[in-house]
């Protein structure tokens, strides 16, 4: 992605966090820490030019001589760890779910073959060139965890406790929070979306669910008592914007089993609920039809679809919505 920076928010005791530039898909928030011992990352930008952007910010920010040698990455889709390759040699820490997760996701270079080798005139290959192919990842290796974990990892930055907690499957299989206590603020990874109506941004978009484990991860970063929650996506949250959050995810479970339980089939459901617009703010409404489908899941009790056959019912809802949007990047 070019001609884009990022803003780095300050917030305190040595944690920054870095928003991209705008809102979409692929467009995460990261981490940093820096202590006097040096410094890690919380997540990394999707493609080596925002990781890059963000290295350089963070450069700014290091104690002379002190460098990056640690990355946290909360779960294992491209948008949070990609960039890692521009650390070499950094330890990579991950859930164990999330290393078996990797096998599920394409490859930096799949993806990068399958954005640019799409059809633009069928509704997914509009759809992956308009919000995928900003990206670059034509010279990207794939990178893999170095240390992976289940249950709860401390660790010590300098004078900085990092407390580093796995989660049951929500988001994905594999995630993660990252709680720093003395700055009292939370790293949610993607069991939080911004979706305050005071802080807009994209629908969530959950890949394995069940919701109810999602709200429980909510629920689990407010009994940290953190006063800052950084959510995976948009903007840094509050706890009573992470308790609105928790009101969308229950508003959005109830509906998928009212559906399911009515016998409507999920990509129908999804429909129907984003034809109830119960969020206009927020953007790419299409992501419900992930959302709802891997609830679906659970209430079937069947297993996990290819991401490519669900990503075409989700460019097939987002072209019904708006015919025009085909074609061209964003
Ligand atoms: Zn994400």
């Amino acid at each position: 992605m070019s001609n884009t920076v990022g803003d780095v928010v300050d917030l305190g005791r040595g944690l920054y966090a870095w928003l991209p530039p705008k809102r979409g898909w692929g467009l995460a928030n990261c981490g940093l820490l820096v202590s006097s011992r040096g410094a890690l990352w919380i997540d990394t930008p999707y493609d080596p030019f925002l990781a890059g952007q963000f290295l350089v910010e963070s450069q700014k920010r290091l104690p002379e001589g002190a460098g990056i040698d640690r990355v946290i990455v909360t779960h294992a889709n491209g948008d949070h760890f990609w960039g890692a390759g521009v650390l070499p040699g950094a330890e990579i820490i991950a859930t164990r779910e999330a290393r078996e997760y990797l096998h599920y996701d394409p490859t930096p270079q799949q993806q990068h073959r399958l954005v640019a080798g799409s059809d633009p005139s069928t509704p997914l290959g509009a759809y992956l060139a308009r919000h995928f192919g900003a990206f670059d990842w034509s010279a990207t290796e794939e990178v893999r965890p170095t240390t992976c974990f289940t249950g709860e990892l401390e660790l010590t930055l300098g004078e900085y406790t990092v407390q580093v907690s796995s989660l049951p499957s929500a988001h994905t299989a594999g995630d993660l929070i990252v709680h720093l206590p003395a700055q009292r603020a939370v790293f949610s990874g993607d069991v939080i979306f911004s979706s305050t109506p005071q802080q807009p941004g994209d629908h969530p978009v959950h890949w394995a669910g069940p919701l109810s484990n999602v709200i429980e991860a909510c629920e689990r970063v407010l009994a940290t008592g953190a006063e800052v929650i950084v959510p995976g996506h948009g903007p840094v949250l509050d706890p009573a914007g992470v308790r609105e959050h928790m009101r969308y995810l229950a508003y959005v479970r109830e509906r998928a089993h009212a559906l399911h339980a009515a016998g409507v089939p999920a990509t129908a459901a999804a429909r129907r609920v984003i034809g109830e617009g119960r969020y206009p703010a927020l953007g790419l409404p299409e992501r419900l039809v992930v959302t709802i489908a891997s609830e679906y899941r659970h209430l079937d009790g069947s297993g996990l679809p290819g991401v490519l056959e669900v990503m075409a019912d989700v460019a097939a809802v987002a072209h019904e919505l708006d015919p025009s949007s085909a074609g061209g990047p964003a």
